[in-house]
This record gives structure tokens, sequence and C-alpha cells, in this order.
């Protein structure tokens, strides 16, 4: 929902995103409407809300609206409409989860069509599109969506297709969507076109700018940014959200979030700019270190030339390649086992977007009990190491991935 609040630059308008403009008591903050529903003055105002007619009351019950969440969803479609703001209506909508977002967007546009996505994508998304989707009557295919050839064929050959699902930066890959040639194809064939953010986040990439119909986030990482909530955001044109009937699917299948991790969000998105700039230049300067390391065979950053995305990458991302790096031990699982074993500064642990860094080997957690097949497909090899890279003094970063990387020794090989 537009307001008439001037449009500042990025870093201004993070911000001054938690301050509210109509407040009663002219809070500073955005205050935390930490209630579950709101009483109306009369009769006449409530008909009115229940009505969608002017002049009524403007709320009526959390899970249908709230000051607090209102505040920051026009934050996220400042955010992510960039450019497009000032031309047309972009309206956020704030979710209880990213899988909540991804889940009721593709639920409310694909109906009983098709979607194509990608091989690779965020484990439950992935996991949603292949096993939960097909039973709701949703058929899915899956190809290399920079392969344009490939994804027209599919196009043409299955006139249900209703959805193409993109991610910007695909995991462990890093692999980049060519977000403008998808875009172009999407409207040709009267598609629409959705991408999941969040590991690029809009300080780096506005994929509505770039020609996308609908962009998804886990607010949970980036945009929150200190690890404290569970969210997720869609962001699209007003009218589009109308077509499809969004408010009604967010409200009927329940899944807004609470105004507590809307205000936790709201102060976060404060520091969001700075954040995100230091997230960028620690990662690179990370993968460079990691590029020239001995135990260490491959880096997955497209901010690297030897990236196979870079050239494409530098078309579209702005200020930086975000903060995610991925790398593979050439001495395999054990070595990925010992590296987690013996960090000292970075956390062991799933998630990125925090401003600590985090490491995990997906080989013996998150991966361990997933068959062979499958973590191929996912890219997941026994050395593959993802760090989300913080904010820290990037030379505590490196030196705490030197230290315990040079102490793994093999052990001998049985006799
Ligand atoms: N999309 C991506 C790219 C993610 O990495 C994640 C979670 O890690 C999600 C979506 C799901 O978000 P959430 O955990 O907030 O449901």
């Amino acid at each position: 929902m537009k307001t008439d609040y001037p449009n500042f630059s990025i870093e201004t308008e993070t911000v001054h995103a938690d301050q509210p403009t109509n407040d009663p008591f002219r809070s500073h903050v955005m205050p935390i409407y930490q209630t579950s529903t709101f009483s109306f003055d009369s009769v006449e105002s409530g008909r009115k809300f229940f009505a969608h007619e002017k002049g009524g009351g403007t709320h009526a019950y959390t899970r249908l609206g709230n000051p607090t969440t209102d505040q920051l969803e026009e934050a996220l479609a400042k955010l992510e409409g960039g450019l497009l703001y000032e031309e047309e209506e972009i309206t956020g909508m704030v979710f209880g989860s990213g899988m909540a977002a991804i889940s009721t967007a593709i639920i409310a546009v694909a109906k009983q069509g098709s979607v194509v996505s990608q091989p690779t994508l965020y484990g439950c998304t992935g996991q949603f599109l292949k096993e939960d989707a097909p039973e709701l009557g949703i058929n899915t295919h899956f190809v290399d969506l920079n392969d344009l050839d490939a994804l027209e064929e599919v196009l043409q050959e299955d006139p249900k297709v209703k959805i193409i699902y993109g991610e910007t930066m695909a995991n462990p890959t890093m692999d980049v969507c060519n977000i403008p040639a998808v875009a172009e194809l999407a409207s040709s064939y009267n598609v629409v076109f959705m991408v999941d953010n969040t590991f690029a986040s809009p300080y780096h990439v506005r994929p509505l700018e770039l020609g996308a119909d609908m962009v998804l986030h886990s607010t949970t990482k980036y945009l929150n940014g200190h690890g404290t909530l569970i969210g997720g955001a869609l962001v699209a044109p007003q009218s589009m959200l109308e077509q499809y009937n969004l408010p009604v699917y967010r409200k009927n299948l329940g899944g807004i979030l609470g105004p507590f991790e809307s205000w936790l969000n709201l102060i976060g998105l404060k520091t969001f700019t700075l954040r995100m700039r230091r997230h960028a230049e620690n990662a690179m300067k990370v993968a460079e270190f990691l590029e020239q390391h001995e135990s260490v065979s491959k880096v997955h950053y497209p901010g690297l030339a030897s990236h196979p995305d870079h050239k494409l990458a530098s078309k579209f991302f702005e200020k930086g390649f975000s903060g995610v790096v991925s790398f593979e031990l050439d001495k395999g699982f054990d070595a990925g086992v010992h590296l987690m074993e013996h960090v000292q500064l970075c956390t062991l642990a799933v998630s990125l977007g925090t401003a600590d860094t985090l490491i995990q080997h997906p080989a013996s957690m998150t991966h361990a009990v997933i068959d062979e097949e499958t973590k191929r497909e996912a890219g997941i090899t026994d050395g593959l190491i993802r760090l989300a890279v913080g904010i820290e003094n990037v030379e505590d970063i490196i030196q705490d991935l030197k230290q315990a990387l040079t102490q793994y020794e093999p052990a001998p090989a049985a006799v």
C-alpha cells in the first residue's frame, strides 16, 4: 500500500522503515500491536470494514492485518519494488515463514496447472514441488531455467504451465538465474515468473525491476539479519496479488506473520544496507582466501571470476554478490567433519543471513540420511561446506578457517 511518504535511497528508507507515519501517540519506533482483535466504534464501522468500503475500521483481526505488520509490508514493498515502487502500486505481504509464503503463492497461482522450476532448489521448496504439489493436482517440471531452449520446449509442450519458479542464486552451487531472459520468455507465454530472492536480497538484486512478476523471501535470513525470527514475504504488483486472490489465500490458509516478529524484522531492517555491504565484502575476501587454500578443491561464489555465472551475475548484481560461499574440501567427508569440530569463531549451524558467520557440512549434518542420488542432484558432495559469511572483522573469519583447515591430517590407511 502506497503512502504519501516520499521515497529516499535504499539506505535512508531502511533506517526509517520502522517509523510510523500516523501513530496516535507519535511513537518514534513502530509499537508492537500485540492484539488478536480490534474493536469497532460502531456497527456501521464494522459493516464498512467487512464490505471493503471506505470510512470503516482500519483493522478487524490480526490474521487479516495488523498495524505493525502493515508497516513491515510497506517497507518490504519499497525495498523490493525499487524503481517500480514509484511507478505502480507494489505490495508486500508477510507470512509466518519463507515456506508459508512460497507454498501459498504457488497454490494460489498454479491451481490445477503446472510449475516449471530448476533442479537445484532450496530443499523444502524442492520437496514441496516434487512431492506435495503433485498431490494437490499441480504438475511439476524441472529444467535448467538458463537453458532457454529447454525451458521454451516445456512451455510449448505443456500449455497448463502457470508458473516459472526460480531462485536468484541456487544453493550450494551459487548458480545465478538469468532473470531478465527468463522473465521475457515467461511474459511471452503469459506465465507468472516467481523468484526466491532470499540469497541475494534486494540490496544486490531486485527481480521485479528485471521483469519478474512476484518475489519471495525467507525474511528469516538477511532481511531480519539477526537470527531472531522465522518469517517470509511475497512482493508483487497489487493488481497481480488481487488477480490471484492472494490476500484471500493468506487469510484462509492462515500463514500471516505475527506482530512481534514483524517488529523484530523492522528493527533488523534499520541496519540492512550496512550489513549487506559488509556481508558481500567479507564473502568476497573469504572466497579469495579459500580459492588459494591447498585443501580446497573448488569455491562456489559468483563474485569470483572462476564461477561459471560470474559474467552473467555482473550484469545485474549491484554492489557485490551477497554473503554465502560454498566450497569443497579435497579430502572429503572426514575433512569436513574435522573442520566443523575445529572452528572456534564460526558457529556450527544451518541458516544464513545472521550477523555472525555460520558454517555447516551438509554430508554429515543436514543431508546425513539423504540417499546418494538425491544428494548428487542437489550438488552435495562429501567435502562440501556451506559458509554464511557474517559481518565480523574478515581477518578473524579467515584466521579461524585457516587454523581449522591446517590442522587436518587424514588417518593413515588401514593395513
Ligand atoms: N528459500 C530459501 C532460499 C531458503 O534458504 C529458505 C530457508 O533456508 C527458505 C526459502 C525457507 O524459509 P523459512 O525457513 O523461513 O521457511
